[in-house]
């Protein structure tokens, strides 16, 4: 896709998703870095559910180990991968109680060492807190990108340099937001609703269907 195309693109989206917000409910940083480790291969709504009763209990590092493995395993086990999860989710809150006293690093290398926090979490924690220029790609950022050939690759790794080199800055930071909108209501997995997409005419899409 050409540089002209990509711009006008992204100020469809710009125009139509107005107020990017995270589906993510949460009160705390804390609350939104376990929310993001819960999310992967699991919707947001889905783990919302399962939250809403864990933060109940839960508020900062301590409280998930005091609460222990097979507990959390037991709170959390409607989202995917829950056991790997409740395991990553403990080692994690060790490290942020013994290294960071209850806090959560706000830099990426460092979020990048703890145990289920991959670049994808680490992106979209920083981009949500400090509003900058991470751009997180999950599964709707991946296929929207590789979908309308606004820029291509074999992994979420290579899709996320791409979008660095060809997204002007201005436009990075709320680039997570609109592309998972515009996969959660338009270019969705299965069907995609091209007829009715507001970036159909420069979608290069070769099997859309624009009636
Ligand atoms: S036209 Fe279809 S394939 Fe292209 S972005 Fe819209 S919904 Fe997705």
């Amino acid at each position: 896709m050409n540089k002209n195309k990509r711009l006008i693109i992204l100020k469809k989206f710009e125009q139509y998703y107005l107020n990017p917000t995270i589906k993510l409910k949460y009160k705390t940083y804390f609350e939104l870095l376990i929310s993001i480790i819960l999310s992967a291969k699991s919707s947001d709504a889905q783990v919302n559910k399962v939250t809403k009763k864990l933060f109940l209990y839960v508020h900062k590092p301590s409280d998930i180990l005091d609460l222990g493995y097979d507990q959390l395993k037991v709170i959390i086990q409607s989202v995917g991968l829950f056991n790997k999860k409740a395991l990553a989710i403990i080692k994690t809150c060790r490290i942020l109680k013994n290294i960071y006293n209850e806090d959560i690093p706000m830099n990426k290398d460092k979020l990048l060492l703890l145990p289920g926090v991959g670049r994808k979490t680490a992106n979209l924690f920083l981009n949500i807190v400090l509003k900058k220029n991470f751009i997180a790609v999950d599964t709707h950022v991946f296929r929207v990108s590789n979908r309308t050939n606004f820029v291509n690759g074999i992994s979420s790794y290579h899709v996320e340099n791409k979008l660095y080199q060809c997204v002007p800055i201005k436009f990075q930071s709320r680039l997570h937001s609109w592309f998972g909108s515009h996969g959660r209501y338009f270019c969705r997995s299965l069907s995609p609703k091209c007829s009715i997409c507001i970036i159909k005419i420069w979608c290069e899409y070769p099997y859309k269907i624009i009636k």
